[in-house]
């Protein structure tokens, strides 16, 4: 295949944890793909949670990804650093009113689902969307919240935005799966009024990570499936603020001899673990790396 745009894949790891076996495989699949193509690779360090991102783990990355040989471009975008940047995304889809402070907490979302009738859902995992309660409170009674300084969050009106893009087709590509269209009913009911920016953080993972793989121009995204659903909302955000699409490609999630997908808190299989205890994680992975 001819690629016409300078290649740039990414790795964007959160220093929340120990990079574990998967990081290991979607670090080398990105660093591959970009240097059998005369491409860059870019390290970006996602610590927008200051309260649960630790500087012991962003040392522990670099150290890791150069233990498996890797190398990137410098400097690394670390985007505790970028806030500016985020924050004028937002103005962008304020000025096109198209976000809405939401001063719901937890508990709030949790009551008004099981009132509905829908079922009770873990916040942290995949469940009904936000119910819109604060996308139709009056004008009154949000200004009334927001003069008493009650701490809000700002979503995203998922019915406006896919109004506006309802004429665009919202294409992508992955390298896997296809041609893709992004989808308005499963953007809407799965991801919602989806927040961009936190109450704790003027940013959010989903806001961050398109405005950054934006800025880095990065061509191709590599990353695991489980983002695969994310990814149609970001492709809905590029085009809200006027972005390219760059090409996906959804990898496989590597798991366990249990069939357990790894996580971070499974310390043996933490790069770490393996270079304290001198285990090769490339050799672990060449099966699968080819
Ligand atoms: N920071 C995200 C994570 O560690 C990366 C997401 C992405 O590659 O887009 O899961």
């Amino acid at each position: 295949m001819e690629y016409q745009t300078p290649i740039i894949t990414r790795f964007a790891p959160s220093p929340t944890g120990y990079l574990h076996l998967g990081h290991a495989y979607s670090a080398k699949l990105a660093y591959d793909f970009a240097h059998e193509r005369g491409g860059k690779f870019l390290l970006r360090i996602e610590d927008i949670d200051r309260g649960r991102c630790k500087m012991e783990y962003e040392t522990a990355i670099y150290e890791d990804l150069k233990w498996i040989g890797l190398t990137w471009e410098t400097p690394v975008r670390r985007q505790s650093d970028h806030m500016s940047d985020y924050r004028q995304a937002l103005d962008i889809l304020d000025k096109q009113k198209l976000l809405f402070p939401c001063f719901c907490t937890r508990k709030d979302i949790r009551r008004e689902i099981k009132e509905s009738g829908g079922a009770p859902h873990d916040l942290h995992s995949e469940g009904p969307p936000y119910p819109g309660i604060c996308r139709n409170l009056t004008a009154a009674e949000r200004q009334s919240r927001l003069s008493n300084n009650v701490p809000y969050a700002l979503r995203l009106d998922m019915t406006k935005a896919l109004e506006l893009a309802k004429d665009t087709g919202l294409a992508w590509a992955d390298l896997e799966a296809g041609e893709q269209v992004t989808n308005s009913k499963e953007l809407e009911d799965i991801i919602g009024d989806v927040v961009l920016a936190r109450k704790d953080i003027p940013t959010s993972y989903h806001l961050s990570v398109v405005v950054d793989d934006h800025l880095q121009e990065i061509s191709h995204i590599i990353r695991g499936k489980d983002l695969f659903t994310a990814t149609h909302l970001h492709r809905l955000l590029q085009f809200l603020l006027g972005y390219e699409t760059p090409i996906y490609l959804h990898h496989d999630l590597l798991s366990d001899e249990n069939g357990r997908r790894y996580a971070k808190r499974d310390k043996s299989k933490t790069l770490k673990f393996m270079r304290d205890t001198d285990v090769n994680p490339l050799t672990l992975l060449s099966d699968i790396l080819l």
